[in-house]
């Protein structure tokens, strides 16, 4: 045990975008409980463990991008962070065609990563000179957990740390297999352009008219921060990683044709693989021996959050971070604090059916995906389509949703996915 110090409340590992936001919301959470006057006798005890300080060395390692509703509590938790927000988008479909989208009540906010994570810093620093909390950083790896009756012990290259909650958003394989998997290959050059020509208010969220890969989609997207800044992507959701160069050469062309030069200053470039699947992550991490609830609980890409059908993780994170700093805040027991599902169980069914048409493709008796996504957007109101693709619809909306999805595709997805599942079960019962 590291000498001098004190049960921690929790221990983060990972401070990456889950572990960041449980530690914006917690600073939020205590601010709210101060003014309601009901201020904690004793600072929360964080620990965080990951080789990378962000809130310290602020990288600019991510842009996010998300909706949020106007006048909520996320959109006020995120404001000082958001760097632009648009109320309207535009999708483009694969001839070129634009549709314009009003968003209606919601608004798609840019948050970079050096922002969030400065934002973060100043109210945890706050909290910190209130005396409500105490965050110590370990800038090294865990290197596991144990748990006993008396709570959970994470053992780091620098010691051991003693905690009554452990919240850990390093990567974990799932608990059940995936049936259909992609991944979304994304790269993103945030470009200053030396005349200024970019069109401030037209954000295109996503581009279907650049060339196609044989299985899955790619679209590309320009999200311009003023008259001659913008943060323009290629994305692929393919089967297979895809060649570099290739997505270079993609992005490339991409951007002549929505800047309208080869030119510019890039100040930025990002880059990432993520996982589109419908293999089931647990949020809990199975007990031991003598246990009936674990201590350690998953949260961000490890606990599911991100979106099979599109790979966004912002809000579910922001979500479950809020649930999180709400118990620990409100002195919950480490063993009882609970992560809420990130996606209602029949969102994760229909995003299965998804990810099993874009698979098939058109040849195959499945998806045209540029055509699904497209014929979703013409023929639902924007917000009610991003709401679904956020968990937030309820079932009404819903079916609204499904009844403009090509019904042949899906019937034959969803008699596949049934199959899948029968074959699943009897495979279980014969084990
Ligand atoms: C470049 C990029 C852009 C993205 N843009 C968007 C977007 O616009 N909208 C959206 O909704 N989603 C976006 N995502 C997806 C998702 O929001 C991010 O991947 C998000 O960062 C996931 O958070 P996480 O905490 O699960 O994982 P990470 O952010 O990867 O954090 C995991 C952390 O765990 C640490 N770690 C790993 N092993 C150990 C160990 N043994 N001990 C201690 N620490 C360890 C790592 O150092 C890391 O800091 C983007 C992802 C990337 C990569």
């Amino acid at each position: 045990m590291r000498r001098g110090s004190l049960p921690a409340d929790a221990v983060l590992l990972g401070s990456g975008g889950a572990g960041t936001a449980v530690l914006h919301q917690l600073a939020l959470a205590l601010e709210r409980g101060s003014c309601a006057g009901g201020a904690r006798r004793a600072p929360l005890r964080v620990v965080v463990v990951d080789p990378l300080d962000r809130l310290v060395e602020r990288p600019a390692d991510r842009t996010w991008c998300s909706w949020v509703e106007r006048g909520s509590a996320a959109e006020a938790a995120l404001a000082p962070a958001v760097h632009r927000a648009w109320g309207s988008v535009h999708v483009v479909a694969p001839d070129g065609a634009d549709l314009p989208l009003d968003l209606g009540r919601l608004r798609y906010a840019m948050v970079r990563g050096e922002d969030y994570y400065a934002h973060v810093a100043s109210l945890v620093e706050r909290a910190r000179e209130r005396g409500a909390l105490e965050v110590e950083h370990l800038a090294t790896t865990a290197d596991g957990v144990r748990e006993d009756g008396a709570g959970a012990v994470v053992t780091t290259g620098s010691g051991e740390v003693r905690a009554s909650l452990v919240l850990d958003s390093r990567p974990a394989p799932p608990v059940r297999a995936a049936t259909s998997s992609l991944v979304q290959h994304f790269l993103g050059e945030r470009v200053r352009v030396a005349v200024a020509g970019v069109d401030p208010g037209r954000a295109v969220l996503m581009d279907f008219s650049v060339p196609q890969p044989p299985t899955g989609l790619a679209f590309g997207y320009c999200l311009p921060t003023d008259a001659s800044t913008a943060l323009v992507e290629h994305t692929a959701f393919v089967p297979e990683l895809l060649d570099g160069a290739t997505q270079a050469a993609e992005l490339a062309a991409y951007r002549e044709r929505v800047l309208g030069t080869s030119g510019g200053v890039v100040e930025h470039s990002e880059t990432g693989a993520i996982p589109m699947t419908d293999a089931v992550f647990s949020r809990r991490a199975c007990p031991p021996p003598g246990l009936v609830r674990s201590r350690v609980l998953r949260l961000g890409t490890a606990g599911g959050a991100v979106r099979p059908s599109t790979g966004y993780a912002f809000s579910a994170m922001q979500r479950g971070a809020r649930a999180l700093a709400d118990q620990l805040v409100g002195g919950v027991a480490g063993d009882r604090v609970d992560l809420p599902r990130p996606y209602p169980r029949r969102h994760a069914w229909m995003d299965a059916l998804v990810l099993r048409g874009l698979l098939a493709g058109p040849g195959g008796g499945g998806l045209d995906g540029p055509d699904f996504f497209v014929r979703l957007f013409r023929r639902n109101p924007a917000d009610r389509v991003l709401r679904f693709l956020d968990g937030l619809t309820p079932p009404r909306e819903e079916l609204a949703l499904m009844s403009t999805a090509p019904l042949g595709p899906m019937l034959r997805a969803t008699a596949a996915d049934a199959g899948a599942r029968a074959s699943r079960l009897a495979g279980g019962r014969e084990r």
